[in-house]
């Protein structure tokens, strides 16, 4: 439930209505627009059904919320949610570009994609160094060795690095040296890892989970906000459908939808979205034009020989180019980049 106060009610009628229902067991949460306060109400399903907060003094409605996802909500939030990565802002009015190759191969690999992705505009590093692959017998990833490689390079290029993690005992060693995590796509309904996370102090990027609904992915996110991290993205990269022309289908109505439903910032995957470079431009600049906060993108700087999703990973080159006519397409939705 929501307790949406009236303009014109005062700290003190505020106090009150956090103060009664605290007093019934009740957790609140406070979203303060320019107009008006609105009181998030969480907790037993059977006293907020007996709730009865009109007559208090400020408040001037209650709503009911149906939907399972409180915190991830918007009616709990209307304005979007600016997330501060360590000096990055993203869900703001600037669009925020992580770039970087598929899986952490080496310090040249890494140095080099880095440096082109930094020059072209990217201030985000991505890079896996644990990597879920389908194959056991693919190549895995670095590990912690991948992780301080990530760390160095970005640091050497001012950017900051995304990587993913796979299992909930990695977390704290990860904080050491990653400024987001990454859910991935097999991960989002891994229930024990996003409650980890709702305890991490770093911010969380959520893949959608390759057949999830919009609803599952916004109920995955809620276990990591409930857990008290506020500083949860999703990120859009494709769903399974019967198309095998693509890797996965890039569902780029769910940048609407969750845009409408939540007020978290949206990130758009077009490489794992489409599985092939050629369509990665094009549904970058479509994911601007929809409304993402954020482009993840792979980049390798010799495709060819990359351990991992070659196929699907620009080259510096086509990079430069995507990033160089982004800027009108962010200024036609009121954006920069
Ligand atoms: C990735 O970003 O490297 C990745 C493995 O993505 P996904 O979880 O979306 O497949
Ligand atoms: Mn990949």
């Amino acid at each position: 439930m929501i307790v949406v106060m009236s303009p014109n009610a005062t700290k003190e009628n505020l106090q009150n209505v956090v103060k009664k229902l605290e007093s019934m067991n009740l957790r609140t949460h406070l979203s303060t627009g320019d107009e008006r306060t609105i009181v998030g109400v969480i907790g037993d399903k059977k006293i907020i059904a007996n709730l009865e907060m009109e007559m208090m003094a400020g408040v001037e409605k209650t709503v009911r919320i149906t939907e399972k996802y409180k915190l991830v909500s918007r009616d709990f939030h209307p304005q979007d949610t600016i997330i501060d990565v360590d000096g990055v802002q993203i869900g703001g009015k600037e669009i925020i570009v992580m770039a970087g190759p598929c899986a952490v191969e080496n310090l040249e690999q890494l140095r080099e994609a880095a440096s082109a992705v930094k020059k072209a505009g990217a201030k985000i590093l991505r890079g896996g160094a644990y990597k879920p692959r389908t194959s056991p017998y693919d190549f895995q990833g670095l590990g912690e060795e991948g992780l301080k490689l990530l760390r160095q390079v970005a640091d050497e290029f001012d950017m900051k690095v995304v990587t993913e993690v796979v299992d909930r005992e990695d977390i704290q060693l990860m904080e050491n040296y990653a400024d987001i995590l990454q859910v991935g796509a097999r991960n989002m309904q891994n229930f024990q890892m996003l409650k980890a996370l709702g305890k991490s102090t770093k911010p969380i990027m959520l893949k959608r989970g390759l057949s999830a609904t919009i609803s599952e992915w916004l109920n995955a996110a809620e276990y990591i906000m409930t857990g008290g991290n506020e500083n949860v993205m999703f990120c859009e990269r494709g769903i399974r459908t019967y198309e095998t022309f693509t890797r996965n289908t890039l569902d780029l109505s769910a940048v609407a939808a969750v845009k409408e439903l939540s007020h978290l910032p949206i990130v758009v995957d077009p490489s794992h979205g489409t599985g092939r470079r050629p369509m990665v431009a094009p549904m970058a600049r479509a994911a601007i034009a929809a409304g993402a906060d954020a482009l993840m993108i792979e980049v390798h700087p010799h495709p060819e020989i990359a351990l991992s999703d070659g196929n699907q990973s620009l080259t510096p080159d086509d990079f430069q180019k995507l990033m160089a006519n982004l800027g009108e397409i962010a200024k036609a939705v009121g954006k920069t980049i």
